[in-house]
């Protein structure tokens, strides 16, 4: 069984009146509880902990859902820090060599079949696994002027998405080192990555989109109304 991570504590880019963008609106309910339903409606996911600003009046205090726990904890001024302190927050019967799932509060329309894949192949692999998803747009690259500089080879890229799961240990080892190195990832896998392990890309869903501009919110509404 595992536990997943939520890292909600970013103020982020915000659009829609200031208001944090996992907590705004769509198909009826925050972002945020649309990807703590998707986790916790899981049955490979016993629990979640959740890291959030120090000063969220958002945060409506949700302790149980599906009949699993919810715990929070205070996260940090980067999204790796938030990390670290959920995992410090799980409780103490979660075993070293547990599956956790790093997943964004701002991914709402994750799907119980993507989940599944994800913890069959980070169970056999020992480096772990991530959602992502082959880039299929040509990829320029920008001078100054945004003008074209150059066309990037496409082949053997893809998206990162979440979630992103790992074994406790590895993910802890692979965070306090970053953090104690001062180097800046930008997802769990490329934390892992620095010690020199290759996690699997598992290919999952396009719609699992991440929320950050208002588009994206007209979309995730779209997609949640239609899953609903
Ligand atoms: O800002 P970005 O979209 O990369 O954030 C991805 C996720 O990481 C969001 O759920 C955000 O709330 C979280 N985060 C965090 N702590 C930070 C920065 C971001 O929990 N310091």
């Amino acid at each position: 069984m595992s536990w997943a991570l939520v890292p909600a504590a970013g103020s982020g880019r915000r659009f829609g009146g200031g208001v944090p963008k996992q907590y705004l609106h769509a198909a009826g309910k925050p972002l945020i509880e649309h990807a703590l339903d998707a986790l916790l409606s899981h049955p490979g996911i016993d629990g979640v902990v959740v890291a959030l600003a120090a000063d969220d009046p958002h945060w409506p205090g949700w302790t149980v859902a599906h009949g699993k726990p919810i715990l929070t904890c205070i996260g940090g001024i980067e999204r790796a820090e938030s990390v670290l302190a959920a995992l410090q927050a799980l409780p103490r019967d979660v075993a070293d060599d547990e599956l956790l799932l790093v997943h964004d509060a701002a991914r709402p329309n994750l799907h119980a079949h993507d989940v599944s894949r994800l913890i069959d192949a980070a169970l056999a692999h020992a480096d772990g696994a991530i959602l992502a998803a082959p880039v299929r747009d040509t990829l320029k690259r920008a001078d100054e002027q945004a003008c074209i500089a150059g066309t990037e080879p496409r082949d053997r890229l893809w998206r990162a998405l979440t979630p992103q799961a790992f074994s406790r240990d590895l993910l802890l080892e692979a965070l306090a080192s970053a953090q104690a190195d001062g180097a800046a990832v930008t997802d769990e896998a490329m934390a892992v990555e620095r010690l020199g392990r290759r996690p699997r890309l598992v290919e999952g869903r396009v719609d699992n989109l991440k929320v950050t501009t208002p588009a994206d919110l007209a979309l995730a509404e779209f997609l949640l109304a239609r899953h609903a």
